[in-house]
């Protein structure tokens, strides 16, 4: 195989990006900088995780890392911020100047930035875990916020001011949520008092980034956490007022009697995979709505929500798909076998069978439904349960039927007499189909 197949193959290997990362201090450093990693990469590293990416904050200007390194991109020179690609597999480091930020114009961008010192630096990021520097040579850290020892205590603080800090920026409402739930960190009483007072401004960030966040939340396994603080903060009833519905309204689950059906939620998403697409994670925090007393619509809601936060059509597609199907497989033994069939055979079976079995575990119901439609997608006891129609819209043009509405019904019709085993070849569908039509009568209009 030649290398260049493997390296698409492989994605940017970790050792690698590494390497490359300290290569980019040491270049820097070379030429006169000072040079350190900054931010997620540092605190990730502390808590014993393989960082993402590698962030390196340096008093070099943007015009001078283009100096100095031979593949750049400029991503936001104005503020100070350089992509150096790596060799193949590699990856590339975001380079950014020192710089303190100047006033903040909507809630969500400073107007301008000055590039400064790195105590500077550290201070207009957002939390403290999120405000060290490593220098990757010494091995030292440089923590001017504090972060280190809120890691340690398991603290989510921000730095300086709270209030002051949600104010310039309101996404990091949502952000502290996150970061919180994924690292498992209290959120230290100051900064969930200025939370809490803030949370109805969120209302400002663009749908998108909101969206954005939500989505990272609930891929994540720490979901129900920070769906949780989410509803408790009051950032819930801005971001999915379409979730309230389910607050103090009785689950009805014989072995839980003291949950309500948010908690019930919580349960649902819980018991998701590991690592769910956004789509059946979204679908397992709708499914609840709309059962009992909850009132409204789940696809309604769904939809509500998918329309203001700009969803991608795929996620609400799916989430749509799941959320309306939601219980579609609780009785399978009792489904006609075509039905059964056709459901099996959605693209969004798997995902399905994982909603199924994540209701039933969060209820402590039993699972033979969800093992019965394993079994059948592996056995196919009743045949194939996607198989090739053995007749087609030509085998009816020559049946004499002219297209029109009830074209479709026919062709879906004689599918599920196939489904069904009830014809087992073309000629035996279209006899059967003949036998349909002359008894159906008023459907013989088209013929
Ligand atoms: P993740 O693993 O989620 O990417 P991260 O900490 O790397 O976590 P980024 O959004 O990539 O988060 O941002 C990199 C760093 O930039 C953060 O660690 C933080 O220091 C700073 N930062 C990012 N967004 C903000 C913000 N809205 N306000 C202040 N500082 C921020
Ligand atoms: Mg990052």
């Amino acid at each position: 195989m030649g290398e260049q197949t493997q390296a698409r193959r492989v994605p940017a290997d970790q050792g690698r990006r590494r390497e490359f990362a300290v290569q980019v201090v040491r270049g820097l450093r070379d030429a006169g900088h000072q040079a350190l990693w900054a931010g997620g990469c540092v605190r990730d590293l502390l808590i014993g995780l393989t960082p993402s990416d590698y962030d390196v904050a340096t008093d070099a200007p943007p015009e001078r890392v283009m100096q100095i390194f031979r593949r750049t991109v400029p991503v936001g020179v104005s503020f100070g911020v350089v992509k150096v690609i790596g060799p193949r597999g590699a990856g590339e480091v975001e380079v950014a100047t020192f710089r303190s930020d100047g006033a903040y114009i909507d809630g969500r961008r400073p107007e301008s930035v000055v590039f400064s010192s790195p105590e500077e630096d550290a201070s207009r990021r957002d939390f403290t875990i999120n405000g060290m520097f490593f220098d990757p040579i010494s091995e030292a850290i440089i923590d001017y916020v504090g972060g280190k020892e809120d890691l340690d205590r398991g603290l989510l603080r921000a730095i300086g001011d709270p209030a002051a800090r949600f104010k310039e920026d309101k996404l990091r409402l949502v952000r502290a949520v996150r970061f919180a739930a994924r690292f498992g960190l209290r959120i230290e009483p100051e900064t969930e008092a200025a939370l809490r007072a803030m949370a109805p401004e969120i209302t400002v960030v663009a749908a998108e980034r909101i969206a954005q966040e939500l989505r990272r939340m609930l891929v994540h396994p720490s979901r129900s956490a920070a769906m949780r603080v989410l509803m408790d903060f009051g950032l819930a009833a801005v971001i999915v007022p379409e979730l309230l519905c389910l607050v103090g309204v009785p689950a009805g689950v014989a072995a839980r009697p003291d949950r309500d059906r948010w908690e019930q939620t919580l349960a649902v998403i819980d018991a998701l995979p590991h690592d769910p697409s956004f789509g059946l994670a979204l679908a397992g925090l709708f499914c609840e709505v709309g059962r009992g007393a909850t009132g409204s619509d789940p696809v309604e809601a769904l939809d509500r929500a998918a329309d203001r936060l700009k969803f991608a059509n795929v996620e609400r597609d799916a989430a749509r798909w799941l959320v309306s199907h939601h219980a579609a497989l609780v009785e399978p033994k009792s489904l006609p076998v075509a039905r059964l069939k056709r459901l099996l055979a959605e693209p969004g079976i798997a995902e399905l069978l994982a909603l199924h079995r994540a209701a039933a575990e969060a209820a402590d119901l039993p699972i033979g439904h969800v093992s019965f439609c394993e079994q059948y997608l592996r056995d196919e006891p009743d045949g194939p349960i996607r198989p090739v129609p053995l007749i087609d819209g030509n085998d009816l043009k020559a049946m004499g039927l002219r297209p029109g509405p009830a074209f479709k019904q026919w062709l879906d019709r004689s599918y599920d007499a196939q489904l069904e085993g009830k014809v087992a070849n073309q000629g035996e569908a279209i006899a059967w189909l003949r036998r349909q039509i002359e008894a159906d009568g008023s459907g013989s209009a088209s013929i």
